[in-house]
């Protein structure tokens, strides 16, 4: 039996403990380690496992990471933590000797950008030291590669065009609040969108492209193309795809809301002078904004994610595909006191794991989720509360 550290304590880290005290045959002892300990020791009494304890660490700094592992020598590292810790903590498992997973790939805090070259960079030292780095394991990225590698290993010979989809037809009552950490997805929405046409990236202005898609169980929503992370090492790895694109829907109302933050400057993540302190204007506005692990108790309605895939079949003929799972807020929060955008992140996040410490992953370096056999995790989110269905040869809505 394996022992894991889970590393942040917000929204997705709660789900992920919950999800893998859930396995003890699989995680023999669990510690949620974050920068605030009684958070960690609020859940770890809510779980009330004797085999769940928790820590603090202070994850910006390699050394206190190297000093959390020799105490708890964990065989892996869950990261939930935010995309500012990636490298410190890949660093901190180098030196440890411990595997690692996360969910958002790195971001520096100064500029609003991501993508995987920096953790990449760290291919060969882990594949030297033998161990293993699972990077964005969550829903999407997450289930969104692992979907597009199961459409590809069972449906198509060559895929074209990808578009995943990402719609969150919740309503949790209030005027304006983020569903995961604010800061992180304030800096995700704000910035240019970005997709893959024939071999390069087009770039649009923030929200410039939307159009109404239509969702499983819910109906039509305006969905926005946004850049998004999976689909850099998505077309790397699917070089038959021609055209790769990402959309999530919003409401006019956080439009509005969101319009305003940035007019106002207070979307900003440069230092500004306030009587004498410097503050980061997004990080406070984060401070004022409600904490997304409050909105589970009245969220209704549910999440739809999914890929379009269009392009040729096994016998090369044209084909379109849809693989999707919805996830209602309601049952989310019954299960983990979490909604459904934290609760379709941890989920992954323990199944990845699962995966890497049942030896059903055994790839060694950084790898991407599409890289892994997709079947077992597939199974595995199903079993564990994100069941998910196919369309063969629909209308995908994409043109
Ligand atoms: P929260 O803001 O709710 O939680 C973040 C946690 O990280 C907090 O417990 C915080 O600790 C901890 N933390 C922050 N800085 C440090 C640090 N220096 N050292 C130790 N702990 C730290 O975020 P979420 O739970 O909503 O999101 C977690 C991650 O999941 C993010 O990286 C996000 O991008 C990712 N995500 C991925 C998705 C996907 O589908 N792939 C979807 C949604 C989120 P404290 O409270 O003590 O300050």
């Amino acid at each position: 039996m394996a022992k894991v550290v889970i590393i942040g304590c917000g929204g997705v880290g709660t789900v992920v403990a919950h999800k893998c005290a859930q396995h003890p045959e699989v995680f023999g002892e669990i510690v949620i380690a974050s920068r605030t300990l009684a958070k960690c020791e609020k859940v770890v009494k809510a779980i009330g496992r004797p085999n769940v304890s928790a820590d603090s660490v202070d994850a910006d700094d390699v050394e206190q990471l190297v000093a959390l592992f020799g105490r708890h020598k964990p065989d892996m590292v869950i990261n939930v933590a935010l995309p500012y810790q990636d490298l410190t903590i890949m660093e901190a498992c180098l030196r440890s000797g411990v595997n690692y997973l996360d969910t958002a790939n790195y971001e520096p805090r100064d500029v609003a950008h991501f993508e995987y070259s920096w953790q990449w960079a760290y291919a060969e030292r882990f594949e030297k030291a033998g161990l293993t780095a699972i990077l964005g394991c969550g829903f999407d990225p997450g289930v969104s590669g692992v979907f597009t590698a199961y459409a590809a290993k069972h449906y198509f010979s060559a895929m074209e065009t990808l578009d995943i989809v990402d719609c969150n037809a919740g309503d949790h009552g209030k005027a304006f609040a983020t569903n995961f950490n604010p800061e992180i997805n304030i800096r995700e929405i704000t910035q240019n969108g970005r997709y893959w046409e024939e071999g390069r990236w087009v770039v649009t202005k923030p929200l410039e492209y939307h159009r109404s898609l239509t969702y499983p169980n819910i109906g039509p929503r305006e969905s926005y193309l946004l850049y998004h992370e999976e689909l850099e090492s998505l077309v790397k790895n699917y070089p038959t795809i021609k055209r790769a694109r990402f959309w999530m829907t919003f409401g006019q109302e956080y439009l509005t809301h969101l319009r305003v933050i940035q007019d106002i400057g207070m979307a900003r993540i440069d230092e500004v002078d306030y009587n004498g302190t410097k503050i980061v204007p997004l990080q406070f506005l984060k401070a004022v904004l409600p904490n997304p692990q409050d909105l589970g108790e009245n969220y209704h309605g549910e999440t739809s994610i999914g890929c379009r895939i269009s392009g040729k079949d096994k016998e090369g003929k044209p084909l379109t595909y849809y693989i999707y799972n919805n996830c209602s807020h309601e049952e989310a929060y019954r299960e983990t006191g979490m909604q459904a955008v934290s609760y379709t992140t941890g989920v992954p996040a323990m199944c990845g794991a699962m995966m890497f410490l049942t030896g059903k992953w055994n790839l060694k370096g950084v790898r991407n989720v599409e890289e892994f056999d997709p079947d077992p995790f597939l199974a595995a989110i199903a079993e564990n509360g994100l069941p998910w269905h196919e369309v063969v040869g629909g209308d995908l809505e994409m043109d």
